[in-house]
């Protein structure tokens, strides 16, 4: 692999830290924030585990002229639920950016879990 991962870190970029957890924002390569990914890495209260979680901001573009409200409200009357998909696209290097962050926050808070021991 010719591709080394960088600090600072294309795509990633840290948005919160404190000693037992930090968060970040992935950027998708598409520019648009909407498909970014919110991720915490955390030591959990009872500092035993390092938790790695995800998340995104989702919304339904009610009056964009490209969504179909008609369909949409007919989905629900007929199914009773409305499924959205959500795509994130991240380049070869944010992709690697991004294990790499996992790689070193984990191996941070473990050092936190041991030091608090
Ligand atoms: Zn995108």
């Amino acid at each position: 692999m010719n591709i080394k991962s960088e600090f600072p870190a294309t795509g990633i970029m840290k948005t919160f830290d404190n000693e037992d957890s930090a968060a970040y924002r992935i950027a998708c390569d598409c520019h648009t924030s909407d498909h970014d990914i919110n991720m915490w890495v955390e030591l959990d209260r009872d500092e035993y585990n390092i938790n790695v979680s995800f998340y995104v901001e989702s919304y339904t573009p009610w009056w964009d002229k490209y969504f179909n409200r008609f369909n949409v409200i007919w989905k629900l009357l007929t199914t009773g639920y409305f499924q959205r998909e959500h795509h994130t696209i991240l380049n070869s290097q944010t992709a690697l950016n991004f294990a790499n962050t996992i790689i070193s926050e984990v191996e941070r808070l473990e050092n936190v879990k041991k030091s608090k021991k």
